[in-house]
């Protein structure tokens, strides 16, 4: 098996492309032997790719919950009832003051976020002003998550300074309709193109313990890098009280693991970030992570979850001889 892990590692750093079958084979492996074999590759992968650099981004969820969407992991959206404070979109001031506070914890990136299905023509102004004012009153490099949007507003947020937007593909096509039905996995495939072919950055990935398969994992990493997406977030999930999925077990610190060095294997020139759900369910495995391929992180907390602190963070990528 450590044969077969080194050949296809081999291949991938001389611009090679394992095959599906081969990633079945790693993403079935049980032992941490064979794991961390795999994980040492990966490490390899991205040093080659993508050298020893990692992006800090934070987040700012610039309108809290009353999402009309029924993603079933989600605490924000209104089919639920998951008891989060909810307000509506932020000022411009607040977004920039709060883009202000992430520069200083040591970001790098900062997304705006919003829990809605998709932009509204009557939100777009705000949220330019926003990007403009991140990008250049503050200095840290501005993105977006705002659902689902249009060319045209698209361009709006482009030419305000936006070079990358979050839109997570979430899970694979086959078991999307069991985690979402408000919206197909088609349309956010569109949406992922529409980013492309505008020149802009894409950000795309997923969320590990939807009660999705192996297999499943293994689609969404393949049609992320089919998508060519500058960007993978890697969210573990954190069972939100009052969601569906409020008693799954989420995979435990060796499958998340694996996953990330199999993710590395698909995506070699991708940065993997490790988000959501990392600090509960990696624990004390999160340095691991970063020797498994992953090469960006979240910092200073998430949508509706706490965060560790950022000090903690940088402490532990410094160690791990990464630079910011
Ligand atoms: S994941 Fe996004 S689209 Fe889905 S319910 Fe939550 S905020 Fe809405």
């Amino acid at each position: 098996m450590m044969d077969l892990i080194h050949s296809v590692a081999e291949r991938v750093l001389e611009g090679g492309e394992i095959t599906l079958p081969e990633a079945k084979e790693f993403i079935g492996f049980e032992s941490w032997p064979e794991v961390l074999e795999l994980a040492a590759q990966a490490t390899r992968i991205r040093e080659r790719f993508t050298g020893k650099e990692v992006d800090l981004c934070a987040l700012v969820n610039a309108k809290a919950g009353l999402c009309p969407e029924d993603c079933k992991f989600c605490s924000q959206s209104s089919h639920w009832n998951t008891r989060i404070s909810t307000y509506p979109l932020m000022s411009a001031d607040q977004i920039v003051e709060r883009a202000a506070v992430a520069k200083r914890f040591g970001a790098q990136r900062f997304c705006i976020v919003t829990a809605t299905r998709g932009l509204s023509d009557q939100d777009l102004p705000l949220l330019c002003d926003a990007v403009r004012r991140v990008k250049e009153e503050v200095g840290i490099v501005p993105e977006c998550s705002l659902g689902f949007l249009t060319e045209s507003q698209l361009q709006k947020l482009k030419e305000a300074g936006m070079t990358r937007y979050n839109h997570n593909l979430e899970t694979s096509e086959s078991h999307f309709p069991n985690i979402c039905t408000a919206h197909t996995y088609q349309d956010r495939l569109r949406t992922i193109k529409m980013l492309k072919a505008n020149g802009v950055e894409a950000c795309s990935g997923g969320i590990l313990g939807l009660g999705e398969s192996r297999q499943e994992r293994l689609e969404l990493a393949f049609a992320l890098a089919e998508l060519d997406v500058e960007c993978a977030p890697i969210n573990v999930l954190n069972p939100r009280p009052g969601t569906p999925l409020e008693s799954k077990t989420p995979p435990d610190p060796m499958e998340v693991i694996k996953t990330i060095a199999v993710f590395r294997f698909i995506l070699p020139r991708a940065k993997l970030e490790l988000g959501g759900g990392r600090e509960v369910n990696l624990r004390d495995f999160q340095a691991m992570a970063f020797l498994a391929g992953a090469n960006s992180l979240i910092i200073g907390g998430y949508l509706t979850t706490f965060g560790r602190q950022p000090v903690h963070d940088l402490a532990m990528l410094k160690d791990l001889g990464f630079t910011v």
